[in-house]
C-alpha cells in the first residue's frame, strides 16, 4: 500500500480514522490510540501526539467563546449565573467534542512526519 499524501493522512487522522488506510479506526477508545490499524495493520506503537492536541483544543474553544462571552457582555440580557452556566456548557461540550479530532490530527501528523523521513 502507497503512503497517502500529507494533507490526505491529515485528514483522515482528523476523522479518527488510520491515517494510512483511512478505514481502520486510530482509537480504541474516545482518546486511546491503537497499537495498530484494525484494517491494514499499520503499527502506531511510538506515534504519540503529547500535548499539541490538548494546546490546539484550547485554542479552537476560545475563539468560540470569547466572541460568545463579549456578545452576551454586550447585551445584558443574562444574569451572571445563566452567562456561567451557558459559557461552562458550551466550553464543556466543544472541548468534548473537539479533544479527539485534534488528537487523530495530530497522531496523523506525527505518523506522516515519520513516514517522510524513512
Ligand atoms: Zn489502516
Amino acid at each position: 500500500m502507497t503512503t497517502p499524501s500529507t494533507t490526505t493522512a491529515l485528514l483522515r487522522g482528523f476523522l479518527r480514522k488510520c491515517p494510512r488506510c483511512g478505514a481502520g479506526a486510530l482509537f480504541d477508545g474516545y482518546l486511546k490510540r491503537a497499537d495498530a490499524c484494525p484494517h491494514c495493520a499499520e503499527n502506531f506503537v511510538g506515534v504519540d501526539a503529547d500535548d499539541g492536541p490538548a494546546w490546539l483544543t484550547i485554542g479552537v474553544v476560545a475563539h468560540i467563546i470569547v466572541p460568545l462571552l463579549i456578545f452576551l457582555e454586550t447585551r445584558g440580557t443574562m444574569s451572571y449565573g445563566a452567562e456561567a452556566a451557558l459559557l461552562l456548557s458550551v466550553t464543556t461540550i466543544s472541548t468534548l467534542l473537539l479533544l479527539p479530532l485534534c488528537k487523530g490530527f495530530f497522531i496523523a501528523a506525527v505518523w506522516s512526519l515519520s513516514k517522510k523521513s524513512d
